[in-house]
């Protein structure tokens, strides 16, 4: 059997640590003779592996006692959904739009808001930007009387992420971040937002998954037609459990949470990240051949997007990488070029080998 390295945007490569765990105990978790996907949700087992997942979950990012910390499906997509009928309250949310993600965020919440009664303002864009960049404050319109602030902290697609919580809303109004593509890579102050959410493929687990961190006082006071399962309160109110979970989803998601503390938690997962994503953006930075289009203020250490001098050797670039193990590097359709997702299951090899191979090519084509 032979790994590749694949910088994959997601679903994503997960530890090797957690998928031969997984593995082993497939068949049998712990001696109960059955695997995980096997048994029930409400059963002593797996009870044991949800309430671990979420303790752990809580010790890594530092979740505040009154933050409820939800597992629930249909990805991040059903949020930009979820939150505006369980928070809109017939008010008013500012959205603001750096890339594709918050962009479906804000045109789904509008739609939402059209159904169920309220309104969806844009309080801030750089989506058109030639180079990529977060709202600065100057470009922020915020309504003080907002419900809620929404924003992607991590645009997946630009490689554009919030850096800094400085970078963020000055506002009283709560703050809801689409976290998906970098939650658990770097520290986070959890009492700065309203509401988190994740979808899991990134850096968590299988795809489907989302986890919801959600302030308790938010909670409560979803549209009236909303369906049980979409419900915060309901959900927080049944553990996650209205309904069946995707238990197997959680349980590597648990396995994650276990590997992460076991490399020293997020502060240590962060310093390999910090380390990954300097040398790649210094060595894009440095070269005539490939070019970084985000604002050095705004760049992404997870997804780092670029593009080649001479773009017709695109196909080219993407099949040598193929032979040397370096897979899934071919840029999103929206932007083109290439793009290098270094989540926190990407070894600093990885991007080492990555870099040796970049410039390898630029030297034998540039
Ligand atoms: C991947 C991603 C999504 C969409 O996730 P789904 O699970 O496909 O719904 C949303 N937001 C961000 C930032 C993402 O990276």
């Amino acid at each position: 059997m032979s790994r590749v390295f694949n910088f994959s945007a997601g679903p994503a490569a997960l530890p090797e640590t957690v998928l031969r765990r997984a593995g082993e105990e497939m068949l049998d978790w712990h001696g109960v003779g059955c695997g995980v996907m096997e048994m029930s949700h409400r059963g002593k087992a797996f009870t044991r592996i949800v309430e671990r997942a979420e303790a752990d979950f809580r010790v890594l990012l530092k979740v505040p006692d009154n933050y409820k910390v939800l597992f629930l499906q249909g990805g991040a997509t059903q949020q930009f959904s979820q939150i505006p009928m369980n928070l809109l309250d017939g008010g008013s949310a500012d959205y603001l739009v750096t890339g594709s993600w918050s962009q479906k965020a804000f045109k789904d919440a509008e739609r939402m808001a059209r159904n169920i009664g309220g309104s969806v303002r844009l309080a801030g864009s750089t989506v058109a930007d030639v180079v990529g960049r977060v709202v600065p404050h100057a470009e922020m319109s915020l309504d003080p009387a907002a419900r809620y602030v929404h924003l992607c902290t991590n645009e997946t697609i630009h490689g554009i992420e919030v850096q800094d919580e400085s970078q963020l809303p000055l506002t009283a109004a709560p703050l809801v971040a689409d976290m998906s593509s970098h939650i658990l890579s770097r520290s986070i102050d959890v009492s700065r937002y309203g509401l988190i959410y994740a979808g899991a493929q990134k850096n968590i687990g299988p795809s489907g998954l989302v986890i919801v961190i959600v302030r308790e006082d938010l909670i409560g006071r979803a549209w009236v037609g909303t369906p049980p399962v979409m419900d915060y309160k309901v959900m927080a109110d049944n553990g996650s459990m209205l309904n069946t979970p995707p238990t197997y989803a959680i349980y590597i998601a648990g396995l994650v949470f276990e590997w992460l503390l076991d490399q020293g938690g997020v502060a240590a997962i962060e310093r390999a990240n910090i380390e990954k994503a300097k040398r790649l953006y210094a060595f894009i930075d440095a070269s005539d051949f490939y070019a970084n289009q985000v604002e050095a203020g705004s760049r992404s250490r997870m997804n780092v997007p670029f593009k080649l001098a001479d773009e017709a050797m695109n196909d080219e670039f993407i099949a040598g990488a193929d032979a040397a193990g370096l897979t899934q590097l071919k840029g999103h359709k929206s932007v083109g070029g290439m793009r290098a997702s270094i989540y926190n299951a990407m070894p600093l090899g990885g991007v080492d080998a990555l870099i040796a191979y970049m410039r390898d090519f630029a030297s034998q084509r540039g």
